[in-house]
């Protein structure tokens, strides 16, 4: 009997993590600017809302995206 080690590429994956981060927060900058950036799922344009103290997040109407962030104080 061997064993069966199922290989996981972490760097792959991290490499994913951070496109994904800089991805969001070139979103959120775009967004505080005054521009308007689409939802990619459904097209509609994506809002900048405050969920709670520090914490605020970037969402579309149909909530298909969901990008939050705590913000820096
Ligand atoms: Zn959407």
């Amino acid at each position: 009997m061997g064993i069966n080690m199922t290989k996981i590429d972490f760097s792959q994956i991290n490499k994913t993590a951070a496109d994904s981060f800089n991805q969001q927060r070139n979103v959120i900058k775009r967004i505080a600017k005054g521009q308007t950036v689409l939802c990619e799922t459904c097209d509609k344009p994506l809002t900048l809302s405050v969920l709670s103290e520090g914490e605020s997040g970037v969402q579309c109407s149909k909530g298909c995206t969901q990008i939050n962030l705590e913000l820096e104080q």
